[in-house]
C-alpha cells in the first residue's frame, strides 16, 4: 500500500481502536501496540501496526514525510467535546478576585460574571469574536486538540448567537482544528427577560432555533439545566424544538446540585450530559440505558474551587460512557488543554491513565457523534495524532513540554 505521511516506529502507540464508545472494564483498554508505526495517504490512516510490518507492506511516495518517532508514543488527537471558546471580553481580574475571596455573588453584584461576558459579546464584531477564538484555538492546538465542540450563549439574543455561530463557522475553515457548533441561547436567562423567563423560552423555541437551524449554523442544541438557570421541563422544550429542526441534543446537568438535567438527557436521547457533578446512581443507571454519555469537565469544577469532582467511578461501573472536555470559557474555564484534564481525571477523579486517554479520545469522538470517523487509530480513520516525547504517563506531568508532534488529517500542525 502507498502512503504520503509515516510516523515510524514509536515505542508505543495507543490506537484505542475499536467500537466506541468504551463503556466499564473496556474503557481501561487502549489497544496498544508496542514498536509500532502508523501510515496515512491523503489524510486518512492506510497502516497501523508493527513497524516491521509497516516497512514490507508499505511503500512512501517520493515526497512522503516521515516522522522517527523513537522514544515516543502515539495516540489519538485529543477531541475536546465542550467549550465556549467564543466570546467578548476579558475576565481574568474575576480570578484575581476570586482567589483573593470576593465570591460569585459578589463579582456578580458589580456587574462581572456571564452578565459582563454578555455585554462584551454583544458589542464584539464578528471580526474580533474570530481573531480571539483563533488565539484560543491555537493554544488547544498546542496541547494536541485536533476537533473540538464550540458553543453560542453569550449572546442570548437572535443577532449575536448569529454572529457567534458565523464566528464558529469562520474558525472552522480558517485553522487546523476541526470544530462542531452547538446553539446555547438557553445557557442563562437574559437581564432583560429577568422576570419573564417563559418569553424568552418562547423566544428561543418560536425565532432562534428556526433562524439558527434554517441557516445551517448548528449541529447541536445545548441548554444549562439548572436550578435558578432552566427547569428541567423548559430544558425538554427546547431540546425536542432543537430536533424538530434537525438540531442534536446536549446538555449542561447536575453541576451544582440533582436538578433534573441527567434524566432530560435520558428522556430526550442526548448524546451527551455534561458535568454531572451530582448524579446519583439512578440517574446514572438512565444514561447508560439510553446510550447518554457522561462528558465530564474536571478542570470547571477545579478553578471553580467546587470542592468535589465528578462521580466518574461510579459512572463507568454502571456502564456510561465517560468523556473529558477542558469547558474552556471566560469564567471559570482556565485551561485549554485536554493532557491537563486527563491529570485531574486521574488524581482527582480516580481514573486511570488508560480510562482518561480512552475519555479524551474516542470516547470524546462519540460525545460529538464523530466515533466513526476521529478518536482512535485505525485503518479508514482520518490520521489525527499526537506524538508524546516519551511514555503515555509523561502526558500527565502536568505542565511538562511533552507534546512533539500534533497531526491533523495526516499533516503536522503543531
Ligand atoms: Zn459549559
Amino acid at each position: 500500500m502507498t502512503a504520503d505521511f509515516l510516523i515510524h516506529d514509536a515505542d508505543l502507540v495507543a490506537t484505542c481502536a475499536g467500537p466506541g464508545p468504551r463503556v466499564g472494564a473496556a474503557q481501561n483498554n487502549i489497544s496498544p501496540v508496542a514498536n509500532a508505526s502508523v501510515a496515512g495517504l491523503d489524510g486518512r490512516i492506510v497502516f497501523v501496526g508493527a513497524a516491521a510490518d509497516c516497512d514490507h507492506v508499505v511503500t512512501l511516495t517520493p515526497a512522503a514525510k516521515v516522522i522517527d518517532a523513537h522514544g515516543c508514543t502515539v495516540v489519538p488527537g485529543f477531541i475536546d467535546p465542550h467549550t465556549h471558546l467564543v466570546f467578548g471580553g476579558d475576565r481574568r481580574e474575576e480570578l484575581r478576585r476570586r482567589l483573593g475571596g470576593a465570591t460569585y455573588a459578589e463579582i456578580a453584584a458589580d456587574g462581572g460574571g456571564i452578565v459582563k461576558t454578555v455585554a462584551a459579546t454583544r458589542a464584539a464584531s464578528e471580526h474580533d469574536l474570530v481573531e480571539s477564538g483563533r488565539a484560543r484555538l491555537a493554544d488547544m492546538l498546542a496541547f494536541g486538540t485536533t476537533t473540538a465542540e464550540a458553543k453560542s450563549g453569550y449572546g442570548l439574543d437572535l443577532v449575536t448567537e448569529l454572529r457567534m455561530l458565523r464566528a464558529i463557522r469562520t474558525l472552522a475553515a480558517g485553522q487546523p482544528i476541526e470544530l462542531t457548533a452547538t446553539f446555547m441561547a438557553a445557557h442563562e436567562v437574559p437581564v432583560e427577560y429577568r422576570g419573564r423567563r417563559a418569553d424568552y423560552v418562547r423566544l428561543i423555541i418560536d425565532d432562534m432555533i428556526p433562524a439558527v437551524a434554517s441557516e445551517g449554523l448548528a449541529e447541536w442544541c445545548d441548554v444549562f439545566c439548572e436550578t435558578g438557570v432552566f427547569t428541567p421541563g423548559e430544558s425538554q422544550a427546547i431540546l425536542e424544538a432543537g430536533q424538530r429542526h434537525g438540531l442534536k441534543s446536549r446538555i449542561h446537568a447536575d453541576e451544582l446540585g440533582l436538578s433534573g438535567g441527567a434524566a432530560v438527557a435520558a428522556k430526550v436521547g442526548a448524546r451527551s450530559a455534561d458535568h454531572l457533578i451530582f448524579v446519583d446512581q439512578p440517574h446514572a443507571q438512565l444514561m447508560a440505558e439510553r446510550g447518554v454519555v457522561a462528558t465530564l469537565l474536571p478542570a470547571a469544577a477545579f478553578f471553580l474551587k467546587l470542592g468535589r469532582f465528578a462521580p466518574a467511578r461510579m459512572l463507568i461501573d454502571q456502564g456510561v460512557a465517560v468523556a473529558l472536555a477542558t469547558d474552556l470559557n471566560p469564567g471559570g474555564g482556565f485551561t485549554t488543554s485536554m493532557p491537563f484534564v486527563m491529570s485531574l481525571a486521574c488524581f482527582g477523579m480516580n481514573m486511570t491513565l488508560e480510562e482518561s486517554l480512552v475519555a479524551a479520545t474516542i470516547n470524546a469522538a462519540a460525545a460529538i457523534d464523530r466515533a466513526g470517523t476521529i478518536g482512535s487509530l485505525e485503518p479508514g480513520k482520518q490520521l489525527d495524532a499526537v506524538v508524546i516525547n516519551g511514555a503515555l504517563a509523561d502526558l500527565i506531568r502536568v505542565g511538562a513540554p511533552v507534546i512533539r508532534h500534533v497531526v491533523k488529517r495526516g499533516r503536522i500542525v503543531g
